[in-house]
């Protein structure tokens, strides 16, 4: 039996790679074939899920290989009292040796990509941190601390180097867990008496990814085994990476020990993404969604949620799911004005002076151009556009407006108004031009 379990191991090895072997097929003591069955005792229950999510193909290959029959596997958890029987491994289908799959495993949000994920001013630099951690983990920034406020990235983030390090190399142990998921697993483990099997679970992950520490706040307990893990993963080289909502020198009811060590690393803010970032997400989102959304929309929404990324998302699939229902198929910004009536960023009355600083801003001139006598075609065509927009957008009096532009007369402002309204149905380029300034005026 030793001989041939030496040769099912050699055989698995050249699959799974020495490091492989050595972690979690060495400690494996095989008990023998039985009833179609080849029953293996294994330290733990997390020994036996590792074992069936990556390497279940190698290593029934290998035993098929060496007895000359495939068969299934059956775990036998060493430290159960009763020998408890886990559910077999059936022999088939069988998973490609070098892909193991071993992904649900790991905890991470499978959308949580690098690729979905936007990058502006705002997340610029942690996410420049996190792309070079999921290159080389354990080598570059250990730990990596990610903060920042409510919805604005930071486990989609943290779960792309977790995704990345998978990519590259689909051998990684990648664990991905909240600190309450944490603390849980420390409770039942305690109440079970099973501190061993907890402490190994943890030190033996390549890249431990803990969302939300803030939350080990006031626990102390939890903090003195997340110390000791820390310090054991952070000694053999392995990544950690850390995410909170507040900055490792704000986090309140946290052990100064444990302080330093998050403190040890790179820490990486991330701000609320800025307009033109809230776009780009929302367009990323939409395309991901299969939804057409036009740039005057995204606008229109991205200028009343201006927060919090999450509400910018909901935003979003409320106006995907009214669209499918009125059976829409092109989102105009009438219909998103409808029905996003409730964002929590009620559109303010809109002012003349407001309306005049956007043009002026798009057409980069002042307002004080706009107001002035001046009549060269930079000025009065913007001026033309603010007079159109004005009426529509606060729907003032044409005198009013008039004197809003430098005292002009109001059939001056009334030809304005009509000549801009002929242009604007044939003229594609500045219709979208004026559909971008209403949505960013009527905010
Ligand atoms: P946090 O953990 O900081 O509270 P999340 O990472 O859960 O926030 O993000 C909330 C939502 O916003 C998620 O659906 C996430 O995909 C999305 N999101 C946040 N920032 C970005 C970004 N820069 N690009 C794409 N999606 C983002
Ligand atoms: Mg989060």
């Amino acid at each position: 039996m030793n001989g041939d379990w030496e040769r099912v191991l050699r055989l698995a090895e050249a699959k799974v790679g020495k490091h492989n072997s050595e972690a979690w097929l060495r400690p494996i003591r095989p008990l023998g074939l039985q009833d179609g069955g080849f029953h293996l005792e294994v330290p733990t229950p997390f020994f036996k899920d590792w074992i069936l999510g990556n390497f279940a193909a190698p290593v029934r290959e290998a035993i098929a290989e060496t007895f000359g029959q495939p068969t299934s596997l059956v775990f036998h958890v060493q430290d159960k009292q009763q020998g408890e029987l886990f559910e077999a491994a059936q022999p088939s289908p069988l998973p490609p040796a070098s892909k193991p799959s071993g992904r649900k495993k790991t905890g991470l949000v499978q959308n949580f990509t690098f690729s979905s994920f936007v990058v502006g001013g705002c997340n610029q630099f942690a996410h420049a941190a996190a792309t070079a951690v999921g290159k080389r983990p354990g080598d570059s920034y250990n730990p990596l601390f990610v903060y920042g406020g409510v919805g604005l990235g930071k486990t989609h983030l943290i779960n792309a180097i977790g995704h990345a390090t998978l990519g590259r190399d689909g051998r990684e142990r990648i664990m991905y867990l909240s600190s309450e998921a944490f603390t849980n697993e420390l409770v039942v483990h305690i109440q079970r008496n099973r501190m061993t099997e907890f402490k190994n679970k943890f030190r033996r992950a390549d890249v431990l990814i803990v969302d939300d520490v803030q939350f080990l706040s006031g626990r102390e307990r939890t903090q003195e085994e997340f110390f000791h893990t820390f310090n054991s993963l952070h000694e053999s080289n392995k990544q950690i990476v850390l995410s909170s909502d507040t900055a490792p020198e704000d986090i309140t009811g946290l052990e100064e020990r444990l302080r330093n060590r998050f403190e040890s690393g790179l820490i990486a803010d991330i701000q609320p993404p800025d307009l033109e970032t809230r776009c780009a997400i929302l367009k990323k989102k939409a395309r991901a969604k299969r939804l057409d959304l036009p740039d005057e929309v995204a606008l229109f929404i991205a200028s009343r949620v201006t927060s919090n990324v999450r509400q910018l998302e909901g935003a979003l699939t409320r106006l995907a799911a009214l669209a499918a229902l009125h059976q829409k198929t092109d989102i105009t910004l009438d219909f998103a004005r409808q029905v996003l009536k409730h964002l929590s960023v009620k559109p303010k009355t809109v002012s003349i002076a407001h309306i005049q600083q956007t043009v002026a801003d798009h057409f980069g001139v002042s307002v004080k151009d706009l107001t002035s006598r001046r009549r060269t075609k930079r000025v009065t065509f913007p001026r033309q556009i603010g007079m159109y927009l004005s009426r529509k957008l606060t729907g003032a009096s044409y005198p009013t407006i008039g004197s809003h532009f430098g005292g002009r007369d109001h059939t001056t402002v009334l030809h304005a108004c009509k000549s801009i309204a002929k242009r604007l149905e044939s003229d594609m380029e500045l219709s979208d031009s004026v559909r971008k300034l209403e949505a960013l005026t009527d905010t």
